[in-house]
């Protein structure tokens, strides 16, 4: 290919690929990073299980210094949304909707997934977050609700498992859905078993407030609940390294042993777009194992690794 616009392109600028990145610019890579501005991790208001921040850290605040590392190291990074991605002779184009063009020789996608929500307004959500009454991740912050009146929205069999894992938190879980809840054989019993109440009339109104929501059910009665957990999925943002060839997994995800590459050398992925566990400390790891295969993956292209004798 003619000169690239950077020797490898990470697409995405959350924790997995500005983690990508410090490592690429470390490894003396030309490393630039694409992403939207519209990581998850810039909706956490205070995060307590990222190692090394005893006592926790914004989603912003992280960011921020993870781009901070990465730019010190000698990566780019440019805010552009990415709407396509091609194979060339020797790398791959990125294209925005504008007609922008980025070459690389290999690429990250850290692409990330996007939360389903209850319906509300951006900024209602948002602002439902920053009060710590809507949350998304009982990994993450069921610990900040021990003891407290929560909510699980949900009436399948998924929101039933999200139910259960909060139990472990609190005795006052509730379970709600958007439409009548159906559940498979033998779920309603042991959510009764463990104490959760299961609320048959669909959910019709949810009304964050600054330490509390309200929830309208469809006959009519309103619920309080100190916080309110959807567990109604999420959307990966799988569709460029799919479109390239990677292989999918459970759900739109990319499978999870794609960081090792996908049908064509040179594509890696990283975080929450990968199979497995939507977590900050997991996108720390992708992000350092799929830089230094695509930092080993060039080296082996220009004969800089160890070559058997023979
Ligand atoms: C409210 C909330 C609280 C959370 N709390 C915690 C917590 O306490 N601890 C924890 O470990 N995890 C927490 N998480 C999960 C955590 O945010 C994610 O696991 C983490 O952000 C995943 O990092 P990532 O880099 O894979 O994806 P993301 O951080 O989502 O980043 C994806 C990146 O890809 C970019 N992108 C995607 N598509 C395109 C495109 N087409 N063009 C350009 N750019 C694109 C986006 O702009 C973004 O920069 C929380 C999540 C939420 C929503």
């Amino acid at each position: 290919m003619s000169d690239p616009t950077a020797e490898v392109i990470v697409v995405g600028a959350g924790p997995a690929g500005l983690t990508a990145a410090l490592y690429l610019a470390r490894y003396r890579r030309q490393c630039l990073v694409l992403h939207d501005g519209t990581s998850r991790a810039l909706r956490i208001p205070r995060s307590h299980n990222t190692p090394g921040f005893p006592e926790g850290i914004s989603g912003e605040e992280l960011i921020g210094r993870l781009a901070v590392q990465a730019r010190q190291a000698g990566a780019e990074i440019l805010d552009r949304h990415i709407a396509t991605a091609r194979l060339t002779e020797g790398g791959f184009v990125l294209s925005d909707a504008q007609g922008d063009e980025w070459s690389a020789r290999a690429l990250i996608f850290a692409t990330g997934v996007e939360d389903v929500g209850p319906g509300l307004s951006r900024t209602v959500e948002d602002e439902a977050l920053r009060n710590g009454v809507l949350r998304y991740c009982p990994i993450c912050d069921g610990r900040e609700a021990v003891g407290r009146a929560i909510a699980v929205l949900g009436g399948d069999d998924h929101g039933a498992a999200e139910a259960l894992f909060v139990r472990r938190y609190s005795d006052a879980v509730t379970l709600l859905a958007l439409e009548t809840p159906a559940f498979g054989p033998g779920v309603i019993e042991q959510l009764d078993a463990a104490g959760i109440l299961i609320e048959p009339s669909p959910a019709r109104e949810i009304a964050p407030g600054a330490v509390d929501v309200v929830v309208g059910l469809q006959d009519g009665r309103r619920l309080t609940f100190d916080v309110l957990y959807p567990a109604l999925g999420s959307k990966p943002r799988s569709v460029l390294p799919l479109s390239l060839g990677v292989p999918d997994g459970v759900a739109g995800k990319v499978e999870a042993g794609a960081p090792l590459g996908g049908p064509r050398p040179g594509i890696f992925v990283a975080g929450d777009v990968v199979e497995g566990l939507d977590q900050i400390s997991v996108a720390f790891g992708h992000g350092a194992l799929a830089a230094t295969r695509a930092h080993n993956y060039l080296r082996g292209l220009d004969a800089e690794t160890l070559t058997p004798a023979g």
